[in-house]
């Protein structure tokens, strides 16, 4: 580990991957005095003399989130006993303070922006971090002790991690996903438990009670204090019981809220909410200052976010579903008959578990996208009939919206990825809100047109 040391002139690094991680690392490693390296995998092919000569006396290999361990670089360095490390692992290991760090396969981006806003205070400077769009590395060295981070980090970042170690890790659930990269639900499930693996007794994990993989693990492994979360039943954490969320260190329980004070839609993130509390109170934070703060936050865009309601139709906004479990949450919030738009690109994700108990209440099904086809087979395996297809994704909405009714709801919960059709999730969302202020502007034009027309009559 010489490279551990901050100023690190000698310490030969190469960082794989030119994106928002690669560039940070870059910046921080070179501010440290590091000797450092930037490849862009995407753009370059690394002949075997380059690959040589970058090999010879190298420390240090950084992986972007995108550059797989199999990747046959990666595969080269270690063979020649190069320390391979995600970015998240070395912007962590320059953080001057201790963190929370929040993983799982769905539900992340949501705990961390709510734990952040758990956290503001006076005096003190809160960094939110990791997957959600903010490399660690292009803050951390600038951290000071009595800061507080929160992490979100995925299992590519875990995959490469060593020696990474939170004060608080959260694990909120565990289903299949990305599967196409960590090939077996077994190599995906080790990926995430590695925020486990190097905690002390000083630390904490926080543990999902109701999720069934997760519980379903030997954590025989683990050496921190565990705690538990769960909606149903009473555990050493925080729990919801009779619509009342409490906090127990395991003798006594304390009442925080009413989970209907919660603004958020749904049973997974009243879950959501009980991760973040409890994450919260075992970093350190006052029980009597959280419910007002939980009160207050409004969510995450592209997450279950209401859009629009056009002549009594609902329109939410959930593209940041990208697996069956997310959309599977989703509808399971839905109260009212719901046309889901479904589809984007494959992730090698199995939709017969969407169909198998596909609640009464989805009405109609759009299909787009990559996808739309497997997910036609598996509508039809399970007698599911009232799915359409369409080309464009425009089509998709227009036509969810001509298949609804007053008082109901249109839901985009692609449960897929978006690069089949857009840059990401995010531009898919977009998207999807532009075309539901088109259909608003058609209609308004429409109730306008009745109304001169009744006037010359
Ligand atoms: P992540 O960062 O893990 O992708 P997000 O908070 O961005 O998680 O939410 C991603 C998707 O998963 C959204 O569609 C959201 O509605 C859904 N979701 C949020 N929390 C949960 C949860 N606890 N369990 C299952 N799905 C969830």
């Amino acid at each position: 580990m010489s490279w551990a040391v901050p100023e690190g002139a000698d310490v030969k690094v190469v960082i794989i991957g030119n994106g928002t991680s690669g560039k940070s690392a870059m910046k921080m490693l070179k501010k440290l005095k590091f000797d450092v390296f930037l490849i862009d995998e995407k753009k370059v092919k690394i002949s075997n003399r380059l690959k040589e000569k970058l090999l010879q006396n190298l420390d240090l290999l950084v992986l972007s989130p995108g550059v797989s361990i199999e990747n046959p670089f990666v595969v080269c360095a270690k063979q020649n006993g190069v320390e391979v490390a995600s970015e998240l692992e070395i912007g962590a290991r320059m953080l001057a303070c201790d963190f929370i760090a929040v993983t799982g396969t769905n539900g992340k981006t949501t705990t961390v922006s709510l734990i952040k806003n758990l956290l503001e205070g006076e005096n003190r400077k809160v960094y939110a971090g990791g997957n959600i769009g903010i490399a660690v590395s292009s803050f951390s060295h600038e951290t000071e002790k009595n800061d507080k981070v929160v992490l979100e980090v995925s299992s590519f970042q875990l995959e490469s991690t060593n020696y990474f170690k939170p004060k608080v890790a959260v694990l909120l659930n565990i289903a299949p996903d990305h599967l196409n990269r960590h090939k077996t639900m077994e190599n995906y499930v080790q990926a995430k438990l590695k925020i486990l693996k190097n905690q002390t007794k000083n630390d904490f994990a926080v543990i999902n009670l109701d999720d069934e993989v997760l519980c379903g693990q030997d954590l025989s492994f683990v050496h921190s204090q565990i705690y538990y979360f769960s909606t149903k039943n009473e555990c050493k954490g925080c729990y919801c019981k009779n619509g009342c969320i409490y906090f127990s260190d395991g003798v006594v329980s304390r009442f925080i809220m009413r989970a209907s004070d919660i603004y958020l839609r749904g049973e997974h993130n009243l879950s959501n909410v009980l991760a973040g509390l409890l994450a919260s109170i075992l970093y350190g934070e006052n029980i009597d200052s959280l419910k007002e703060k939980v009160k207050a936050f409004k969510g995450v865009s592209h997450r279950l976010e209401f859009v629009a309601e056009i002549n009594g139709i609902t329109f939410i906004n959930d593209s940041k579903a990208t697996n069956i479990a997310s959309t599977i949450v989703a509808i399971k919030a839905m109260k009212e008959p719901t046309t889901l738009i479904l589809g984007g690109s494959d992730k090698g994700l199995d939709y017969d578990v969407l169909f198998e108990n596909l609640s009464p209440n989805i009405k109609n099904i759009v299909a787009v996208g990559e996808t739309k086809e497997k997910i036609l087979q598996s509508a039809k395996k399970f007698n599911v009939i009232n799915v359409f297809q369409t080309k464009t994704f425009k089509e998709a909405v227009f036509l969810a919206f001509e298949l609804s009714n007053e008082n109901e709801t249109v839901l985009l919960s692609p449960a897929a990825a978006s690069f089949d059709m857009f840059a990401n999730f995010e531009e898919r969302g977009k998207v999807f809100v532009r075309i539901v202020r088109e259909i608003a502007k058609i209609e308004n034009r429409k109730i306008r047109n009745q109304k001169t027309k009744k006037v010359q009559n």
